[in-house]
């Protein structure tokens, strides 16, 4: 079982890991405690490719305080190739040319001690 800080100490080392129920197979990302499928807890780790698609974004023009310097930016939801879908903000694609169904890969956003998520073109 992965705990959410692991979660993120192995998404800032590039590696996206998903959670998979013993119970009923359902992946889950970020890991969740319970099963939302089946309220069961029998959880196994799986690491993804970090491969998707965006299934929808949007753009944020005004960021929220201490990121003014990053806006215009987007944040994307996209479906990984295991199924799974991830909010993640889009680094390196002008917004601009953002398309719903493009292919973008996981890449870890690391500042200081916060890791997020993002997703850049796809290799
Ligand atoms: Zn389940």
């Amino acid at each position: 079982m992965i705990s959410l800080s692991a979660f993120f100490d192995e998404a800032r080392q590039g590696h996206l890991t998903a959670i998979r129920c013993g119970h009923c197979a359902k992946l889950a990302i970020p890991p969740k405690d319970l099963c939302p499928a089946c309220r069961k807890r029998e959880w196994q780790t799986v690491p993804l490719q970090g491969t998707g698609t965006i299934t929808s974004f949007t753009v944020i023009r005004v960021a929220p305080r201490g990121r003014a310097a990053a806006a215009p930016y987007a944040v994307a939801l996209v479906r990984l190739t295991e199924g799974v879908s991830l909010l993640g903000r889009i680094v390196d694609i002008p917004t601009e040319s953002l398309a719903i169904g493009q292919a973008v890969t996981f890449r870890p956003l690391v500042e200081a001690n916060h890791t997020a998520i993002g997703f850049g073109p796809a290799a």
